[in-house]
């Protein structure tokens, strides 16, 4: 049987703002108070897992180290089938801009258009089955951990479509649908997104719900 949180302090492992908003209100119902790493000046670890669990985990495990408290980090990605799961845990790198690709940062066009590139390279019947992972890992200062895996399956389109989203939403057309991540509601998103399947399978664990 896993660990339980059972109320009290749980540290967010992540310096993203949008994401503590969305794990904090998850997470209220069940009475955690949720810290932010940034808040308690906790440095960030550098990626280096192969897994999105590696990488959930050592993010997890630096914050409940450094806090002396339980710590929650999540890792996630798009893994395309016939690209042998690529971009997988380097999904949110494949958007970094090179030195001649102009001012640093992140380009998520070129991150999608460099993914159906290699998918045309393949030739115009390649499979185009593709799925959002999400992996959530809790730490406990002692050592002990939990890790919920969530996905979210579905298929690559091209051209992009959709205003709505974040990343690679608007190539992404969930299984069963016809529009992209990024052309639905959020709330129709979030109901079967990775995260969302991630974090149900965290709460009916934690939480008995
Ligand atoms: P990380 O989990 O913050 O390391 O980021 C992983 C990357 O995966 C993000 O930067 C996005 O590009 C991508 N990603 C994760 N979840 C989604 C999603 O729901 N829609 C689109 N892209 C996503």
């Amino acid at each position: 049987m896993t660990r339980k949180l059972g109320g009290g302090s749980l540290v967010i492992a992540t310096h993203n703002a949008g994401k503590l908003k969305e794990i904090s209100a998850l997470l209220d119902p069940y009475g955690m108070k949720c810290i932010s790493a940034g808040s308690l000046g906790l440095p960030e670890p550098a990626e280096t897992g192969k897994t999105f669990t590696e990488n959930a985990l050592i993010k997890a495990r630096a914050a409940a180290e450094a806090s002396g408290l339980a710590a929650l980090a999540d890792d996630s990605g798009l893994s395309v089938d016939a690209l042998d799961g690529r971009p997988g845990v380097y999904t949110a790198d494949w958007a970094e801009r090179q030195w001649f690709e102009g001012e640093p940062g992140r380009d998520w066009y070129m991150a999608m258009g460099k993914v159906e590139g290699l998918l045309q390279q393949k030739g115009p019947d390649t499979d185009r089955s593709a799925a959002f992972h999400c992996v959530l890992a809790i730490a406990w200062p002692d050592g002990e951990y939990a890790v919920y895996e969530g996905q979210c399956p579905g298929s690559l389109t091209w051209p992009p479509r959709g205003e709505m989203g974040f990343g690679y939403d608007p190539v992404f057309v969930p299984k069963g649908g016809e529009q992209t991540f990024a052309e639905i509601e959020p709330s129709a998103k979030h109901a079967i997104s990775h995260r969302a399947d991630a974090f149900a399978k965290l709460v009916a664990d934690q939480f008995g719900r």
